[in-house]
C-alpha cells in the first residue's frame, strides 16, 4: 500500500497541510457552525456524488448557511485530485457560516462562507479484498438531536470515539433507551438469521442517511436478502450472527467484537461478504458506466 498523501483546498487555492489555515474567528472553529461531506473516489468517479451534493444542499438549507453552491463540489474534488495526482481519494468538504468579528452567537447577516476541502489518497477498489476489521463498544447516544443534519458539531461523537479507543475498540455504536441509532461516524447493520437489521432513519431519533447505507440497501435488494429498517435493540447487536458498519471512508467494516466479546468468529461472515461483494460490484458498475461516457 502506498502511503496516504494529503493536500488542502482553501477558498480556491491549494495548500500543504502545514500551511492550511483559517481564522480563529471562523464560526466553524468557534461553534462548529459548519456542515460537511466526504466523498470516496474510485478511479476518478465520486461514489454517490449526486447524493452527497443533495445532502450537502439539505444541510446548508437546514442550517441557513448561504453563499456556497453545492454543485461546485465535483470541481473542487477534481482540482484536489489533479494536485494529488491520484484517481482514488477521499475528499472532505467543509462549509462554515464564515468569519465574524466580534464573536457573537447570533450570525451577522452579511457573512460569506469559509469553504475548505481536504483531499487524501486512498486505496483503489482492486486493493479492497475484504471488509476491514472493526471492534466496537456500545454507548448511550448523548449526541445532539438533529443527527440527520451532517453538521460539524461532533464533540459528543469525538468523546464517544475516545472512549472506544480507550477500550481498544475502533468505533462506538450508540443507542437511545436500548435501541441502536448509529455509529460515531458510521451507520450500523446487524445480521440475524440471514436478515439485515438497521435502525430506521427517524426512530428513535433522526440519524444520518448514509450514502453507503443506501448502497447496502440496494445490494440487499439485488441479492434478495431481507432488510428490516426499524427498532434494533442493543441485544440484537450483542447476539448478532454478523454485524458491520458503513461509511464512505471505510465502506463496510466487519464488527469483530462488541464490548470485548467476539461476534461470530471475528471474521467477516457469509452475509457480510455477500453484501460487500455486491457493493463492490455496484461500485464497479458505476465506474464502468461513468467511464463509458
Ligand atoms: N453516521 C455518521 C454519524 C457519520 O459521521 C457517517 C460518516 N459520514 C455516517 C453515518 C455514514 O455516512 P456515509 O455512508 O454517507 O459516509
Amino acid at each position: 500500500m502506498t502511503p496516504e498523501r494529503i493536500l488542502t483546498w482553501i477558498d480556491g487555492s491549494i495548500h500543504e497541510p502545514d500551511d492550511a489555515r483559517v481564522s480563529v474567528f471562523d464560526r466553524g472553529f468557534l461553534y462548529g457552525d459548519a456542515v460537511y461531506e466526504l466523498v470516496r473516489f474510485f478511479d476518478d468517479v465520486g461514489m454517490g456524488m449526486d447524493l452527497h451534493i443533495e445532502r450537502l444542499r439539505r444541510s446548508l438549507d437546514r442550517t441557513g448557511i448561504t453563499g456556497f453552491d453545492p454543485g461546485t463540489y465535483p470541481s473542487i474534488c477534481r482540482t484536489l485530485m489533479d494536485a494529488l495526482e491520484t484517481s482514488d481519494a477521499c475528499i472532505y468538504l467543509q462549509v462554515s457560516r464564515g468569519v465574524q468579528v466580534p464573536r457573537r452567537h447570533a450570525p451577522d447577516g452579511t457573512l460569506s462562507p469559509t469553504v475548505v476541502a481536504i483531499g487524501s489518497t486512498s486505496a483503489p477498489l482492486s486493493e479492497l479484498e475484504e471488509p476491514i476489521q472493526v471492534p466496537i463498544i456500545v454507548l448511550p447516544d448523548l449526541r445532539r438531536r438533529s443527527c440527520d443534519i451532517k453538521a460539524t458539531s461532533l464533540i459528543e461523537n469525538v468523546m464517544a470515539t475516545i472512549q472506544a479507543v480507550d477500550a481498544d475498540a475502533a468505533e462506538p455504536i450508540l443507542h437511545e433507551d436500548g435501541l441502536l441509532t448509529e455509529g460515531g461516524s458510521s451507520n450500523v447493520f446487524v445480521v440475524r438469521n440471514g436478515t439485515l437489521l438497521t435502525p430506521a432513519l427517524g426512530d428513535p431519533r433522526p440519524i444520518l442517511e448514509g450514502v453507503t447505507r443506501r448502497f447496502v440497501v440496494e445490494a440487499a435488494g439485488n441479492l434478495g436478502i431481507e432488510i428490516m429498517e426499524g427498532d434494533v435493540p442493543v441485544d440484537a447487536l450483542r447476539e448478532a450472527d454478523e454485524a458491520f458498519v458503513t461509511s464512505s471512508r471505510r465502506l463496510l467494516g466487519t464488527i469483530t467484537s462488541v464490548d470485548g466479546r467476539q461476534i461470530g468468529d471475528g471474521r467477516p461472515g457469509a452475509v457480510t461478504m455477500q453484501v460487500f461483494e455486491e457493493v463492490r460490484r455496484i461500485i464497479q458498475t458505476v465506474l464502468e458506466n461513468e467511464h463509458a461516457h
